[in-house]
């Protein structure tokens, strides 16, 4: 063999200690390959090599977009919805709310706690010309039914009289019976009316945008956050503010107005 030449017409396998000996920078640690071998390897090597950044990149993408979606989903979670900051179990009642609780029962204060508090209810009572305090009564009453048996459900975190008093059933950290299906992340404020046509009276209108702005105030909400029955389920009630959708909007802005002069 001839040390000059070395070159592509070199007898490979004849020759494969020399060659190996000359050629220590060959990529697989000396072993040389022939040309037409050469490309396979190369191909083979670039198959291995060229896929391992497109798995790493695969890889940090899955990464990456895994994070986003966790992110992202506590972005949703948290983001767009600020955390919930409002202890309902500290809030006070002023003293024109006439705080007398139902007794804890399944039918009516079902004892359980809400977590948040996202709308409030308006509601009317239907019982044309019935108190406040016969309302209250009627609540309470579901008590005395056979569990066993089943029976009524219904209740309301408050009850707007018809001469302007307030009654408190239930105490605002704990879930009413008034709201379906939005009763864990609702107050409910039932409201009494002296006719058919479900409108309120002077005094209880004016109660009842008291009460709703101070339940605004104290659970940080706004007048857009005032919801009627209606909103949630459809059901005619509370009658008059279904009928009549100016009332609805200027009961609203009354509340507003009221919310900005407690703050
Ligand atoms: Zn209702």
């Amino acid at each position: 063999m001839r040390n000059d030449d070395y070159s592509d017409d070199i007898d490979f396998d004849r020759d494969y200690d020399t060659i190996r000996q000359i050629q220590p920078q060959s990529p697989r640690g000396g072993y040389y390959i022939a040309p037409d071998r050469r490309r396979g390897a190369r191909n083979r090597r670039r198959g291995f090599l060229g896929n391992f950044p497109a798995a790493l990149a695969a890889g940090i993408l899955a990464f990456v977009l895994g994070c986003g979606a966790g992110f992202g989903g506590g972005y949703l979670k948290w983001g767009y919805e600020k955390p919930y900051t409002v202890d309902l179990k500290s809030i006070k009642a002023p003293e024109w709310i006439d705080q007398n609780f139902i007794r804890k029962n399944i039918f009516s204060r079902p004892d359980v706690s809400l977590k948040r508090v996202r709308n409030i209810v308006i509601h009317y009572v239907g019982n044309p010309g019935t108190s406040a305090e016969a309302n209250r009564k009627y609540f309470d009453s579901l008590a005395d039914q056979d569990p066993q048996k089943g029976g009524s459900s219904s209740s309301s975190h408050f009850i707007v009289g018809l001469d302007g008093e307030v009654l408190q059933c239930i105490p605002v950290s704990e879930m009413a019976y008034a709201n379906a299906p939005r009763n864990n992340d609702t107050i409910a404020i039932e409201t009494c009316h002296p006719d058919e046509t479900g409108q309120y009276n002077q005094e209880t209108y004016d109660s009842l945008v008291k009460l709703t702005a101070w339940l605004c105030s104290e659970l940080d909400l706004s007048a857009s956050d005032v919801i009627r029955h209606y909103d949630v389920s459809e059901k005619g009630c509370p009658k008059y503010f279904v009928d009549h959708e100016d009332a609805w909007k200027q009961f609203k802005k009354d509340v507003k107005e009221a919310l900005k002069e407690m703050k």
